[in-house]
């Protein structure tokens, strides 16, 4: 990779910013300065800007517990977002890779977003193409919502989701989705397609309403009960895997 693309790719300085400081003397490899960036960035290379090393940023993949009132957008002005919170958390744990993905400003991309009134299982990830497997309506992993209802479920009701329902924005029935039971005000709805606000339509579609709703399960991941409304956790290479 030549220099100046591995210095913009891991440091907030644009490659023409680079190429500045590096007139000036101040882009340093291997303890001697470096005035062409179009070279290659040598094995194992020690490189510093301005005094500060520059190491290569890792892609993240996260798995990342939205709380409510936390939106996935760029920030409105009035929530926090979820990266805000996720830079909070990176910060108390002091995870290094995670602040220096953050600092250089990589386009971390939320997969698949949730309501700001949604709480649950998110995935964040720098990596594009991972995101684009993971919400691939091709791919159609399970997502698993403990959706709390205004009304009990009626037997016809629950048919009519597990078969498909019509949104009022589609002639094209929503998939079959699976659905439990849990209790009178609960139930559990596995979709396998990502339609706007597709949860809260389909109850409505069927005559009931959401009062809450909870994201616990993509594909193989699972929310679990290690983390906290607010907490992440890197996703292990089987985990990335899965997808
Ligand atoms: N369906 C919804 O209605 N909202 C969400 O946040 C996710 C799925």
């Amino acid at each position: 990779m030549r220099l100046d693309k591995f210095i913009a790719n891991n440091t907030a300085f644009s490659r023409k910013e680079a190429k500045r400081a590096a007139k000036n003397g101040e882009v340093i490899v291997n303890g001697q300065p470096v005035k062409d960036l179009s070279q290659s960035l040598p094995a194992n290379a020690q490189v510093s800007v301005f005094g500060q090393a520059v190491l290569a940023i890792e892609d993240q993949y996260l798995m990342f517990y939205k709380p409510l009132d936390v939106v996935c957008s760029t920030d409105d002005g009035y929530h926090a977002t979820v990266i805000n919170v996720l830079t909070e958390a990176a910060l108390a744990a002091g995870d290094e890779p995670l602040l220096a993905a953050l600092d250089a400003d990589i386009n971390l991309q939320v997969v698949g977003r949730l309501d700001i009134d949604t709480t649950g299982l998110l995935l964040i990830t720098s990596d594009g193409q991972w995101n684009h497997r993971v919400t691939s309506p091709n791919h159609s992993c399970g997502k698993t919502y403990r959706v709390t209802i205004a009304e009990p479920l009626t037997e016809t009701a629950k048919t009519q989701l597990e078969q498909g329902v019509l949104l009022d924005d589609s002639v094209k029935p929503t998939k079959p989705a699976e659905v439990t039971i849990i209790d009178e005000q609960h139930i559990l709805l596995t979709l396998f397609e990502g339609r706007y606000h597709q949860v809260k339509r389909m109850l409505a579609a069927v005559g009931n309403a959401v009062v809450g709703l909870h994201r616990e399960r993509i594909g193989e991941l699972h929310l679990g009960e290690d983390l906290q409304p607010g907490d992440y956790r890197t996703l292990t290479a089987h985990e990335i895997a899965s997808f």
